[in-house]
């Protein structure tokens, strides 16, 4: 079976789009059991299969991938998306579905066990921390992190080098025993061994054995303009090393955009509240407000403006993630009353006041009449 490269989702998995969750994860189990390299050797047209399920179920199994599916399409979860390579990418990867007693290992105990013997490294998670500005340009974070790495010394098999070694005698080589109970027959990982069906009489000095040693690393990270607080970055292959050379774990970053103290941010918009005075408002008038790039951009307060107005300034806002267009800088007008009033001032302002009818004030004139209203 031949795949296009945009095929959707839901007919991946051949299910609704008003599917619940469960049975989405339900329909990706049965074509993984369906599809699975083991029941199909050789078979490439089902491993194709096998890889796009498991594509499709890592958006579609994710409820916020998947409303970003549904609302955007592919454009949506663009940098979401996860491109198997191995089966046992696979497997770990959704070992919610797999895991612990699954429905894999009734079928298909024989792989399981080959997988405990050479366990993928562990999978890291790191925080970090962008502003705004960086989140409407895109930033690249470097980040320190100790993690473990394939020892060099032995090549990540945690033997001496030029010694090799020997067959488990407890197991026979296969990593496990087998004991009768009733009419139940019990494999057990073998304790000799500790499943590995192999015995290493001569380990690594470097690394006493275990192919892996701690290791200070700095890892720069692509963090995409227009990200959002609380997303969560996939760095593949940067968590840490297997053992005995298995594929190394992968590095998740969590996302946190620091407020900031001028603009607020609204979706791909960013609002900046801008104090003016009652006269700037009343009389209209031109004022200089800071963008987030850091420049200076003039703003007309047209005559009559109230508070809370706000007015757009296009293409100053934040890049989106689907990659169209820019969000726009929203100067939200705040009013203040002026305070300490000098004594010409008040002067003036008493006689405005005297001066003052009801059309000067729409909001006013409308409150005045609705209370008239109100108790006729
Ligand atoms: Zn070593
Ligand atoms: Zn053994």
């Amino acid at each position: 079976m031949a795949w296009a490269d945009d095929e959707d989702y839901y007919r991946i998995l051949g299910v609704d789009r008003n599917a619940s969750q469960e049975d989405v994860k339900k329909a990706y189990r049965k074509m993984a059991l369906k599809y699975h390299p083991d029941r199909n050797p050789g078979d490439k047209s089902a491993e194709q299969s096998f890889k796009r399920a498991a594509e499709a179920y890592e958006i579609l199994g994710d409820p916020d991938k998947r409303k970003r599916y549904d609302t955007y399409g592919r454009e949506g979860i663009k940098g979401f998306e996860t491109h198997f390579t191995s089966f046992d990418d696979i497997f770990e990867h959704f070992s919610d579905v797999f895991g612990g007693g699954s429905i894999f290992e009734e079928f298909f105990g024989g792989r399981t066990r080959t997988r405990t013997a050479a366990r993928r490294g562990a999978s890291l998670r790191v925080d970090i921390e962008v502003d705004l500005r960086e989140v409407s340009t895109g930033v690249e974070k470097t980040i320190g992190l100790n993690r473990r790495e394939s020892c060099e010394h032995c090549l990540g098999t945690g033997v001496k080098p030029g010694t090799s070694p020997k067959t488990c005698s407890s197991c026979g080589g296969r990593g496990e025993v087998q004991r009768t109970q009733g009419f139940f027959v019990l494999r057990t990982t073998c304790g000799k061994c500790g499943g590995q069906g192999k015995i290493v009489e001569h380990p690594c000095q470097m690394c006493r054995g275990s192919g892996r040693v701690a290791k200070r690393h700095h890892i720069k990270v692509q963090v995409p303009a227009g990200v959002e607080d609380g997303m969560r970055l996939r760095v593949a292959g940067q968590g840490e090393a297997g053992e005995n050379g298995a594929p190394s774990g992968d590095l998740y970053c969590d996302v946190h955009v620091k407020p900031h103290p001028i603009f607020q941010r609204q979706g791909s918009d960013v609002v900046c509240e801008l104090p003016v005075s009652f006269a700037q408002v009343a009389l209209g008038c031109e004022i200089d407000v800071p963008t987030l790039k850091g420049t200076i951009t003039k703003v007309k307060i047209p005559k009559g403006a109230q508070y809370g107005d706000t007015i757009p300034v296009k293409g100053e806002g934040l890049p989106s993630m689907q990659g169209w267009g820019k969000g726009s800088l929203l100067v939200r007008v705040v009013v203040e009353t002026p305070v300490r009033l000098t004594e010409k001032q008040e002067e003036l302002l008493r006689e405005f006041a005297s001066m003052e009818n009801s059309n000067l004030s729409p909001k006013r004139k409308s409150f005045l009449q609705k209370v008239k209203e109100y108790f006729e």
